[in-house]
């Protein structure tokens, strides 16, 4: 087993307490597990050190509004979350105490786009200066917490962030402070939820960022699903950077998204989780052996193909945010696979390739001709990445396609044998297209 060198939380050994039979551990039961003469019902393993951080529910006999769930089915389940201004919306005084019970990493990050509203946090210059620098990684990423990549009109609302601190403690809190107080709980690792899912107006906000914590397994055996073979621990704020670092630091190969900076256990992960290797080895929803999560009602669980099946199932596809906040998961990984790589362009603007541009008619018909090639792409073990835009050259404006063939385990020779049968047909069609030779990449780089 060996670490990566990303943060200093990850020194913990892999701890597995088996009691008898398996079970989902909550944390009522955590303290029985650790008699196991007890031969109590329970499986507890922990991928991190932060990960044994856990909420001990005396501590909710001082402080109601931690405590768990009532496991009583018939709890109603309240209709609206409080919002500021209702009356249980908790009082000043209430956040006081609850971020000391915290140790202090509660942040009320300002949005970003506050400076554009009336109110008090107006400022003309500096909403010149957002409004100008809104797509800008720059402007987005050195202002972590309010990272959103959402229209502005979400800037009015309020988001109170869990700073990212490194134990499970936090997390658990969280959990059971908005379940009491009915407020709403979201989950963000990067923020790159296209629809904003990761903030939420007037709510608590579960900062995963820092849980940057990675193992690298030579060897690991998982009994279901069924596996052997080499394998990594991710915490919950590992990214596609980091993973790209361990790829080369350990000669493996992962699923990893494109984009660097996209939380790999996060909403990757939970929306299935394509990359440049998907044809070739599958999502990386099919490569996770295990999940760490504390669900709603509190209990931190472990789950696998025995052991709570069914939640295990969701997690790897349900959608991020939905069914519990992921800690930590292991995936399999596979033996370093080089990718050949070739990209093809053409467009009705004038080029290099055509002096007068393509008719919109035979930019039509190629990009019809590039998807016919698609499934043999994929039969491959390929990947096709491509886009159509509106481009401008001069005065003149148009359509421009652009395609990455990337496949996996192939030399640039039989790469370049793969696409001629496509510019056979591009060319057929009046399309000349010069393609570049193919690049041999030693692994996934991220973009
Ligand atoms: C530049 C870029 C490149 C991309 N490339 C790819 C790609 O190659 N392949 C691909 O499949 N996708 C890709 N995506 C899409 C990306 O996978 C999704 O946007 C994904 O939801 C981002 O997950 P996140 O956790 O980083 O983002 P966030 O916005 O933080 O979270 C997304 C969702 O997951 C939830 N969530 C986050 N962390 C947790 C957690 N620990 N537990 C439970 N729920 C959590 C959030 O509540 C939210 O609902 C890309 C996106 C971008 C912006």
């Amino acid at each position: 087993m060996q670490h990566l060198g990303i943060s200093t939380s990850h020194s913990s050994p892999h701890l597995i307490f088996i009691c008898q039979w398996p079970c989902i551990l909550s944390l009522k039961m955590l303290r029985l597990c650790l008699f196991p003469l007890l031969l109590l019902p329970c499986t507890l393993a922990v991928n991190f050190a932060w990960e044994n951080i856990q909420l001990d529910p005396s501590e909710s006999l001082i402080y109601p509004a931690i405590r768990f769930a009532d496991p009583s089915p018939s709890r109603p389940t309240p209709p609206c979350k409080t919002i500021p201004g209702d009356l249980d919306w908790p009082s000043e005084e209430e956040w006081v105490r609850f971020n000391d019970t915290l140790g202090g990493v509660l942040l009320k990050p300002r949005p970003l786009a506050a400076v554009c509203y009336a109110g008090s946090a107006y400022d003309g210059e500096k909403c010149d200066e957002v409004t100008r620098g809104w797509g800008s990684t720059k402007l987005q990423y050195f202002r972590r917490p309010n990272i959103d990549h959402v229209p502005m009109g979400v800037g009015k609302r309020l988001c109170t962030h869990i700073r990212p601190k490194l134990d499970l403690h936090t997390r658990w809190l969280a959990v059971n402070f908005a379940r009491n107080m009915k407020i709403r709980l979201v989950v963000k690792t990067s923020g790159h939820d296209p629809n904003g899912k990761s903030i939420g107006g007037y709510s608590l906000s579960i900062w995963t960022y820092s849980l940057r914590s990675l193992t690298y397994f030579p060897t690991y055996t998982s009994i279901s699903p069924s596996y052997s073979g080499q394998a990594v621990a991710l915490g919950a704020g590992i990214r596609a950077a980091d993973g790209s670092v361990a790829m080369s630091q350990y000669n493996f190969t992962m699923s990893i998204a494109g984009g660097s900076t996209v939380g790999l256990s996060g909403g990757y992960m939970q929306g299935g989780g394509h990359s440049i290797y998907t044809s070739y080895f599958g999502l990386i929803a099919d490569h996770v052996l295990s999940i760490q999560a504390v669900l709603a009602n509190g209990d931190f669980v472990t789950l696998d193909g025995e052991t709570g099946k069914d939640l295990f199932w969701a997690f790897r596809g349900g959608g991020g945010g939905t069914f519990g906040v992921i800690t930590s998961m292991v995936v399999k990984v596979f033996p370093r696979t080089s990718i050949a790589s070739s990209s093809i362009t053409f467009s009705t603007l004038p080029s290099r390739d055509s002096i007068t541009g393509l008719s919109v008619e035979t930019f039509w018909a190629g990009v019809k001709a590039y998807f016919g090639y698609c499934i043999a792409i994929c039969d491959a073990g390929g990947i096709g990445y491509n886009f159509i835009r509106h481009a401008t050259s001069g005065n003149n404006t148009g359509l421009t396609f652009t395609t990455s063939i990337s496949l996996p385990n192939y030399t640039r020779q039989e790469s370049q044998s793969f696409t001629r049968p496509l510019l056979v047909s591009l060319s057929n069609l009046g399309i000349p297209v010069t393609v570049p030779p193919a690049q041999r990449l030693a692994n996934h780089d991220t973009q």
